[in-house]
Formats: C-alpha cells, sequence, structure tokens
C-alpha cells in the first residue's frame, strides 16, 4: 500500500493491498504518552527554576541559551526562531530581561532593522544559575548506561527531525537536520554517521543537539512520509 503513509495500524488486507487506520499503533501512543510525561517533567523543573528567580519559563530559556551560544551573536529572530515565538513575543520578553539589566540589545552596524541580543554580566551570572535546572533530571539520566543513553539520544534526535519536517517543532541546530549531515554512511555502529563538515564519522555520543555550524537541510520532497 505505498500510497498510504505507513503509520496507520494494520487492519487487514483487501484485493491484496494493506488496509491502515490513520490511528497511531498503540506503541506510538505509548511512547507519546511517555513523552508528554517527560515534557511536564521538564516544564515544572522549569516553572520552579524561573519563578524563584522572577522570570518567565519564556525569558529563563532565553538566558540560557545565550549562555550556551557564548561568544556567538544571536539576534531577535534567531531566538524567534528557536523559541518558536513570532519576533514581537520575543521581542517583549527581551524588552523585560534587558529592563532587569539581564541582556543588552544592540543594532548591526550595517544593517540597522537586525537587532542582537546578548548577556550583560549580570545575565550571565543568572543564566548560570538556571541552567542548573535540568540537573535533577540529568542526574537520573546519568544512571543508564552508556550505549542506552547513545540510542536515546539518536531517536530522539531522529524524532525532533521528522517534527521539524513535519512543521510541528521550530528549526534546531541538530546534526539530523543538517545538510553536512551523512546518515549511516559507516559500519562501525559506534559511529554509523559522518560530519562532512570536520569530514569525520560521529560516535552516536558527539552527535549535536546546537552546533554553531549548522546549515538547514532542504526538507526532502515527497512530504514527511518519504522515510
Ligand atoms: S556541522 Fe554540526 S550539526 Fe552539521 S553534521 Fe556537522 S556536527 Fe552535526
Amino acid at each position: 500500500m505505498s500510497a498510504l503513509c505507513p503509520r496507520g495500524r494494520l487492519l487487514g488486507h483487501l484485493d491484496g493491498e494493506s488496509i491502515l487506520t490513520s490511528e497511531p499503533s498503540e506503541l506510538e501512543a505509548k511512547i507519546v504518552a511517555a513523552l508528554e510525561r517527560l515534557a511536564q517533567a521538564l516544564q515544572r523543573a522549569l516553572w520552579e527554576a524561573s519563578w524563584r528567580r522572577g522570570l518567565s519559563a519564556t525569558q529563563a530559556q532565553i538566558l540560557v541559551y545565550l549562555l550556551h551560544r557564548g561568544n556567538e551573536r544571536v539576534n531577535i529572530k534567531d531566538l524567534a526562531s528557536r523559541f518558536g515565538l513570532g519576533a514581537a513575543t520575543l521581542s517583549a520578553s527581551a524588552s523585560s530581561l534587558q529592563r532587569k539589566g539581564l541582556v543588552r540589545r544592540y543594532r548591526d552596524a550595517q544593517d540597522r532593522r537586525v537587532v542582537y541580543v546578548r548577556l550583560t554580566r549580570r545575565g550571565r551570572r543568572r543564566a548560570a544559575q538556571l541552567a542548573l535546572w535540568t540537573q535533577a533530571i540529568e542526574a537520573e539520566i546519568a544512571e543508564l548506561d552508556t550505549r542506552s543513553k547513545e540510542r536515546l539520544l539518536a531517536t530522539l534526535l531522529e524524532v525532533i527531525a521528522r517534527l521539524q519536517r513535519a512543521g510541528l517543532i521550530s528549526v534546531a541546530r541538530m546534526c539530523t537536520t543538517c545538510v553536512y549531515f551523512r546518515r549511516n554512511v559507516h559500519a562501525n555502529p559506534a559511529a554509523p554517521h559522518h560530519c562532512a563538515l570536520m569530514d569525520k564519522p560521529l560516535q552516536l555520543m558527539e552527535l549535536r543537539v546546537e552546533c554553531p555550524d549548522h546549515q538547514p537541510a532542504p526538507v526532502p520532497s515527497g512530504g514527511n512520509c518519504s522515510k
């Protein structure tokens, strides 16, 4: 049944063709339910960390994101895209952070329409404290064996890439959505992928979630059922 997206539950066959429902299988539904529980735990940890410091969750995420971007220049458009927000909403959060003395906004010298955001010294300190909000969750994940963690990372990156191709999530600067990413080109199961920019195999644990060299790969034709 090649014309159908192979996502539904197989109900049977008619005239030699598979009949699929458009409903997710029980396994898929369980995975989504598990992800929902994880999202809940993350939301709660983030909310508690932000609230204690008088910030909204989005403001806290912006500070931590800027901290992780280091000395890279980050403009309002990048931030809006990263958090799936409109430029006006993002701008309002940046204004609030600026009033609190945590970020500074400045215009590009060549193109005055482009506005960059960077952490102040105080903002960097606050971001470093906020960045610890994931600690309790990371500590639990640390108990898993290395192979399970590698597989989990690779699978999650694959799911995020699919959601991005389906337009369900904003662009992420990770390997699985990068034009330089070559999937499964090496026989070594511990390092099956390749980064064409660095021209080296990527071990599963080396897959990047935020890469400064990321270039978005074109969306494959045929929609999200093509793979
Ligand atoms: S450039 Fe960065 S994101 Fe792209 S494949 Fe290489 S390591 Fe991954």
